[in-house]
């Protein structure tokens, strides 16, 4: 398969100017003025807010089983269903014109997703501010060195425990000596911006939260504690019993360290802090206790095409449609995207008894 060149989107005009420019030196020092003074286009929703954050999930699909994001017995997408990577690859594109500047490849695990190299490579051409892509781990060891190469720029890793038996129970398929070994491999390879998240949960990884901060420190690599969001029915525990809000995290830690609040905006949902005694940035996602949708610049495409103005609310307009009716040009598909900003809700419902709020799970809706 090549991605690469495929269809490359061109904003009317500029790509003849940019022809013109190899040719002409003289007239490129003009039409660079042209270019600078063209206004941008942006994604606005109703209430003001910008959206340029854009988080592609490019499958379903996982080789863990975490308790908090799956059932044990999970029916996957048909194939038909799922979009192609070229309509990924696409969308990426036409979000970019539009004026997104960060995305993150998402899931399901996208490590799982064959050929994912090649659009990564594609989406890693498109300028893009940041470019990241959240994943288990477990394919790192092997796929951390080609991912870097791609031109993939920052990985988030989740890890919720490092107890191999507790690692399992969590995950219930996971090994946590290849996670481990993932994450290692990734420092190897280069990236910079590592971060771990951890979803806590009472009773199952909230005592080991130190020895996951020592671990961050150690490796020194970011990491995110994150509330268990009602994302799909699960059995093996009570969501509101087990929730351990981001204000007992950071207890918990600040028996053993200071936390200062960092000043830089994340760009996510996440607040950091910094320890004074190091580099390493812990950060708290806390959709229950904390609400930022006041500042959410984030929207979402499941695997479907399905875009998701809102992680908890059903908002959504279905993309693969249009990609799909509109083969050939890309104005509809932009058209749908910036008239889907309409629908972008104000703010998330989240209640922590633990009731199921949003029916499907995290792995359609691309963490
Ligand atoms: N498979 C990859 C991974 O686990 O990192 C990427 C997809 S996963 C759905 C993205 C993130 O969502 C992970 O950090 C995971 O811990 C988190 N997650 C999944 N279900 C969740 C839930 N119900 N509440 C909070 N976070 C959840
Ligand atoms: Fe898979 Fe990630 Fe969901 Fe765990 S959180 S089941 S690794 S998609």
């Amino acid at each position: 398969m090549a991605l690469q060149g495929r269809g490359r989107y061109s904003p009317r005009g500029i790509g003849i100017r940019r022809a013109l420019c190899h040719t002409w030196p003289k007239l490129m020092v003009i039409l660079q003025q042209d270019l600078a003074s063209m206004p941008q286009t942006r994604l606005t929703d109703r209430f003001g807010r910008t959206v340029n954050y854009v988080r592609l999930s490019v499958t379903d699909r996982c080789d863990f089983r975490c308790v908090y994001c799956m059932a044990e017995d999970m029916t996957f997408l048909p194939r038909q269903q799922v979009l192609t990577l070229e309509e990924i690859a696409r969308l990426a594109r036409n979000f970019v014109a539009l004026g997104t500047e960060k995305i993150r490849l998402t899931g399901g695990e996208p490590l799982v997703r064959r050929d994912i190299l090649e659009l990564v490579r594609e989406v890693g051409t498109y300028g893009l501010r940041d470019f990241a892509m959240t994943t288990n781990g477990s394919q790192l060891p092997t796929m951390a060195e080609s991912l870097r190469k791609a031109g993939l720029q920052r990985l988030n890793i989740s890890l919720d425990s490092l107890d191999a038996d507790k690692f399992r129970a969590i995950t219930r398929t996971g090994n946590l000596s290849q996670v481990l070994d993932g994450i290692d491999a990734a420092r190897d390879a280069g990236f910079r911006g590592i971060k771990l998240n951890t979803v806590v949960m009472k009773g199952r990884n909230d005592e080991e939260i130190p020895e996951l901060i020592e671990f961050a420190r150690q490796k020194q690599v970011d990491i995110s504690f994150i509330e268990e969001m009602p994302l799909g029915e699960i059995s093996e525990h009570d969501r509101g019993l087990a929730l351990c809000t981001s204000e007992e995290v950071r207890d918990i830690i600040r028996r053993h360290h200071e936390l200062i609040p960092a000043t830089e905006d994340s760009g996510g949902p996440a607040r950091y802090f910094r320890m004074p005694d190091s580099e390493v940035r812990v950060g708290f996602i806390s959709p229950h206790s904390h609400n930022f949708c006041s500042t959410c610049n984030r929207v979402r495409v499941t695997v479907e095409g399905r875009l998701l103005l809102c992680l908890g609310n059903e908002h959504s307009v279905d993309l693969r449609r249009v990609l799909r009716g509109h083969p050939v040009t890309d104005d509809k598909l932009q058209e749908a995207i910036i008239k889907a900003m309409d629908l972008k809700p104000e703010r998330h419902h989240f209640s922590s008894n633990g009731d199921v709020q949003i029916l499907r799970f995290m792995n359609m809706t691309g963490g």
